[in-house]
């Protein structure tokens, strides 16, 4: 028979064939028939992928090896390969069993081995204690419970508490030494690893490790490749080469950590040591001691890149200030050495002019010896007059600048001082107010940060007040501004001394301030602010021997776990509003 070529008659003629030789009409017998005709071999199409596909996606996947056959299957699958994938499940049943059997045995006797021996440090009670716990906390896991008891058998083999990790010097590499066959062998130990764990391993290798390590470019590309070798490494030889390589990156990563430290040891005690010694440093010392005290607070508490970034903001208000008064003191001192240069000019000046009187006079004299009649001696005499009235010119001049640069120069002094003393004051602009000593805005947001911190850690109640002195304006108006400088003065010397030494005192604006109150109740809150109103009321404010009644409206409210610093004093301050609407001089909550 001609061989058909035409699919169509091919499959015409197999399906008669079928029929003529009584084969049952199955899609295996058609397939085989249709070949036999069409003089073929059963393509790779033939291979039933979907079905092996979906058989090895079936299998569990829940430990390396189990990873490892997907892999060789799926590999097998892509490839068409029968042989290969027969192969692979053959060899994974066959090795399961054995596998399990050797790692069980090691582990029962170096059990009984290790559980006779005496290990420094640990007691039999306290063998028996971590066995146990180990029992109880995976005895329902074979793999969990295997992987447990070989660790707790390897750190009592190392003499170790039971939990300890062997350290990263001694490798995972090496966890089978010669004479403890108490660790199991490589393959066991390492084909054990949780895939979970393996990619966790890997993910933190490339995510955590080499992020952190940017400052050493070789560290963080190692780490990326480790990651990469710990996700493909399958064979027992591989990983033990990976964990070989590990340990080396460990021990780099331990040298780059001592030199980091060394390093921030170095600069902070650098840092310390120019603190400490500033005073010697500096002359005006007393001009920095504000950022002194901000710089010495930081460096005494672990470092923190906010505490940093705000000192630096703080810092760089009060050096631009300081360097605007350094400004104005250098043009003062200027301005006395050109008056004193002038003054010891003019002194010059005056003694060329005296020397020359000096000299007419003589000469006079002179003319007056050998004058010889009485009209001779006019002239000189008119010469003497003249000479002298000019000297006397002269020296009430000099005289008048005298005067005038002295007066001069004490007021630049006077300047001086003024500036040098607002110099020292600014230092404590860091976070003081200038003028009532009470913290400012800067330090009062420093103080409710920590404040709410601790009332959230140690679930307390922190309550807020704002207070606004009542008619202030009325008062400035009626007795200046400076003696309302000095009512505000005033009031936060009776905070201070009414309220308790834990709370804060801060100015908020002009006449306003908060009260930061921790660790008291709302209703607490509420009587220390009507103390504070019944204190005015006693201590009142003297003005000219007259007193003065200062009042205040005040909103207090308690904080809660949704408030920032802003909601809170929002609240205060709707409280302190309502205080003013319903006729001032009381203490309303919110
Ligand atoms: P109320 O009872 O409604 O609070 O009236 P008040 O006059 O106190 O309030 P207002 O806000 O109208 O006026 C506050 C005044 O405080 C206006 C401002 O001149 C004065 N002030 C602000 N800061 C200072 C300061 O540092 N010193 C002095 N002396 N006065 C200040
Ligand atoms: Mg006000
Ligand atoms: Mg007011």
């Amino acid at each position: 028979m001609n061989k058909l070529t035409n699919p169509f008659e091919i499959a015409r003629e197999t399906l008669r064939l079928l029929a003529g030789r009584r084969i049952p009409p199955s899609p295996e017998n058609y397939q085989t028939l249709y070949h036999e005709i069409a003089g073929t071999k059963p393509s790779a199409s033939a291979f039933p992928e979907s079905e092996l596909r979906s058989l090895a996606a079936a299998l569990p996947k829940a430990s390396p090896d189990q990873l490892r056959l997907a892999r060789q299957l799926d590999d097998a699958v892509k490839a068409a390969n029968w042989d290969d994938y027969k192969k692979h499940l053959g060899d994974f049943v066959a090795g399961l069993a054995e596998a399990q059997k050797l790692a069980w045995s090691d582990v029962i006797s170096d059990l009984l081995r290790l559980w006779d021996a005496k290990h420094p440090g640990l007691t039999s009670a306290r063998k028996r204690e971590s066995l146990e716990h180990v029992l109880a906390s995976s005895g329902a896991n074979p793999e969990i419970l295997f992987n447990r008891m070989q660790n707790l058998l390897r750190s009592w083999g190392q003499g170790k508490e039971p939990d300890a990790l062997p350290p990263a010097d001694t490798g995972i590499a090496e966890t089978a030494p010669a004479n403890a066959p108490a660790t199991a062998p490589a393959t066991a130990t390492t084909t054990d690893l949780l895939p979970e764990l393996r990619e966790l391993f890997a993910f933190t290798l490339e995510t955590a490790m080499a992020t952190q390590l940017v400052e050493s470019p070789q560290l963080s590309a190692d780490a990326k490749v480790l990651a990469q070798d710990i996700r493909t490494a399958g064979s027992p030889a591989q990983l033990q080469e990976f964990l070989t390589r590990l340990k080396r990156f460990a021990f780099k990563l331990e040298l780059l950590a001592e030199d980091q430290t060394e390093l921030r040891h170095s600069l902070l005690g650098l840092l310390r040591l120019l603190v400490g010694n500033i005073t010697e440093l500096v002359l005006d010392d007393h001009w920095l001691h504000g950022q002194i005290d901000v710089v010495r607070e930081i460096i005494d508490k672990p470092l923190s890149q906010r505490a940093l970034d705000d000192a630096e903001r703080r810092l760089k208000e009060v050096l631009y200030k300081q360097s605007q008064l350094k400004a104005s003191l250098s043009e003062a001192r200027e301005a006395i050495k050109h008056m004193l240069a002038g003054f010891v000019d003019q002194l010059a000046d005056f003694a060329d002019a005296t020397s020359d009187y000096h000299d007419k006079i003589e000469s006079c004299a002179e003319k007056i010896n050998s004058a010889n009649d009485i009209s001779e001696l006019g002239t000189v005499l008119d010469e003497v007059m003249r000479e002298t009235r000019t000297i006397q010119i002269n020296a009430q001049r000099s005289r008048d600048e005298l005067r005038s640069t002295q007066q001069k120069v004490q007021e630049s002094e006077a300047r001086i001082s003024e500036l040098e003393r607002e110099l020292e004051t600014t230092s404590d602009l860091v976070r003081h107010d200038q003028l009532t000593g009470a913290l400012n805005r800067r330090g009062l947001e420093e103080i409710f940060a920590k404040e709410a911190s601790r009332a959230t850690r140690h679930e307390t109640s922190l309550c807020v007040a704002l207070i606004d002195i009542d008619n202030f304006k009325k008062l400035n108006d009626s007795m200046g501004h400076d003696t309302g400088d000095q009512a505000l003065i005033h009031l936060a010397t009776i905070c201070r001394e009414t309220l308790r030494p834990q709370d804060t005192v801060a100015r908020y604006g002009g006449e306003e301030f908060i009260i930061l109150l921790p660790d008291t109740p709302l209703d607490d809150a509420v009587s220390a602010l009507t103390r504070l109103q019944r204190e005015l009321t006693k201590k009142f404010f003297l003005h000219a021997n007259d007193k003065v009644l200062i009042t205040f409206s005040a909103g207090v409210t308690q904080m809660n776990a949704e408030d920032t610093q802003a909601t809170v004093i929002k609240r205060a301050d709707d409280g302190m509003y309502k205080a003013k609407q319903t006729g001032k001089n009381r203490v309303v909550s919110e």
